[in-house]
């Protein structure tokens, strides 16, 4: 943990594994509601300081922070995948994406421009001006727990605003990395405060109901940031909320079933299907249908399970065993109201597997509205084919969910794919392309996918309060 400046090491502690292996990586303190409230306290005293440092000065230290998480790229990648089971590769995406973060946020904190508005009265001048919004509260999820972390703090700090950060239970020692970084980059402190917990609850509880803490950022379950966004909502805290997601996957007729169905394997199976944003329902028009099957069963059938530290391995382990129970119960429900099974299907715990939380990567056509993978968010490896006829048919069926964060469309058609894009109810629609996603693009969902966006000009706006001066001269 660490609170004001100062790294608490003793104390009660909670361990940390490995999800491919069970092995234990290591212990981390555990902190409950009484280093919530310190470390919001220490984000307190910092703010006046910080607020009125200028955005240049902001932005050097993350600038510095950039340059930090480059020098320890590989070392950073390796950590992610011990602690949070994704294949090297994958891991080394992730800690670039991460730190575009802090790139891009230092350089458009120099933008927070003002306006000056025009009056009606001619004594009056109107003048605008964007200030950061004061201490932030944050909670963010172990699936990337490096980038969820720096696409939070970046932005706070270079809005002027002061952060105190919870991770996940399973993914603390990303974050222990990641803060070693912001102090080496030159953070004052008290700017930037952690709490690690077994437990999170109490922890939420002091962040939603601390009068000191004016904006609640959460990533993680649609169930939990209704929650907190709940028991935020008296004192009527600014909350940002990235939560689930059931990304429609459209592959329309003129589009090339081949390179759709590789575009599909390689999206769904990202991150063994644990993000918001992976394909829950891939709607494919039935003309294609077969070829594209036929494609995507040969590539699932190719893809290595395993250890992600090891070569050639592209699907890693789920987080737990919960998670591996819930993805069996979704499969084992389709399959028993007549789904088809075309790879995949079970548990891996066969040899080296044993100790680790591994599922087949899993193929289903045929899935109908009546199985709960249709309506229930997976994060899991298992792609579910559902074929379509015409346009509107997919289009209303795509919308047919409480979700609405990503959606996909395969077409060569360009009036074809303007309509999609206007008509799909998503806050990110991936036109032939499976990965809509950077520091300078809006990330976030409609409905019940959250509120607010994350990246881009939008995510630093999530950090400001508008404050407007009326001057009668
Ligand atoms: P997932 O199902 O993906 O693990 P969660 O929403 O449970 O997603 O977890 C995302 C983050 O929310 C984690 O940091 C977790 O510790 C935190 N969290 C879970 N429950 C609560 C709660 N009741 N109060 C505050 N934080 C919580």
């Amino acid at each position: 943990m660490y609170i004001n400046g100062e790294w608490l090491k003793t104390g009660q502690t909670f361990s940390v594994s490995n999800p491919a292996t069970g092995e234990h990586i290591g212990d981390v303190v555990d902190g409950g509601q009484a280093q919530a409230l310190a470390a919001i306290d220490a984000a307190s005293e910092a703010i006046s300081s910080w607020s009125s440092a200028t955005a240049y000065a902001r932005a050097e230290i993350l600038l510095n922070a950039y340059s930090l998480m480059m020098d320890r790229k590989q070392n950073l990648a390796e950590l992610m995948t011990r602690e949070q089971g994704k294949p090297l590769k994958a891991a080394l995406n992730e800690v670039q994406y991460a730190a575009d973060f802090l790139r891009w946020f230092a350089e458009e904190g120099k933008r927070v421009y003002g306006e000056t508005i025009p009056s009606a009265r001619a004594d009056q001048r109107f003048m605008v001006r964007y200030q950061g919004i004061g201490v932030v509260a944050a909670i963010t999820p172990w699936n990337y727990p490096i980038s969820m972390l720096t696409r939070k703090i970046a932005p706070a700090l270079a809005a002027g605003c002061t952060i105190v950060l919870k991770p996940a239970e399973a993914t603390p020692l990303c974050a222990i990395a990641m803060f070693e970084i912001l102090i080496e980059a030159g953070l004052p402190k008290g700017v930037a405060n952690l709490v690690t917990a077994s437990d999170p609850r109490p922890i939420g509880e002091e962040f939603c109901t601390n009068p000191a803490v004016k904006k609640l950022t959460f990533t993680g379950s649609t169930a939990v940031g209704k929650h907190l966004a709940q028991a935020a909502a008296p004192q009527l805290k600014r909350v940002s909320m990235e939560l689930g997601g059931h990304a429609p996957f459209i592959v329309f007729d003129d589009a090339d079933p081949v390179h759709a169905a590789k575009g599909a394997s390689l999206l769904k199976f990202l991150n063994t299907g644990q993000a918001c944003i992976s394909p829950n329902r891939i709607f494919v028009q039935r003309d294609l249908f077969d070829t594209f099957i036929q494609t995507f069963s040969a590539r699932v059938k190719k893809m290595k399970v395993g250890n992600g530290a090891e070569p050639g391995v592209s699907i890693g382990p789920l987080v737990n065993a919960a998670a591996v129970d819930k993805v069996a119960a979704q499969v084992d429900d389709a399959l028993r109201k007549g789904a088809i099974l075309h790879a995949g299907g079970e548990r891996l715990e066969q040899g080296a597997l044993a100790k680790g939380h591994f599922y087949a990567p899993t193929l289903l056509s045929g899935v109908t509205p009546e199985m709960r993978i249709y309506r229930q968010e997976t994060f899991g490896p298992v792609a579910a084919v559902i074929a379509f006829d015409d346009y509107d048919e997919v289009i209303e069926k795509a919308n047919d969910t409480n979700y609405g964060l990503a959606a996909y469309v395969y077409t060569q058609n360009l009036s074809r794919a303007m309509h999609a894009f206007e008509d799909l109810n998503f806050g990110i629609i991936g036109i032939n392309d499976i990965n809509p996603t950077s520091a300078a693009a809006p990330f976030g969902g409609m409905n019940e996918s959250g509120l607010g966006r994350e990246g881009a000009r939008e995510g630093l706006a999530e950090y400001l309060e508008t404050k407007l001066g009326g001057f009668s001269i």
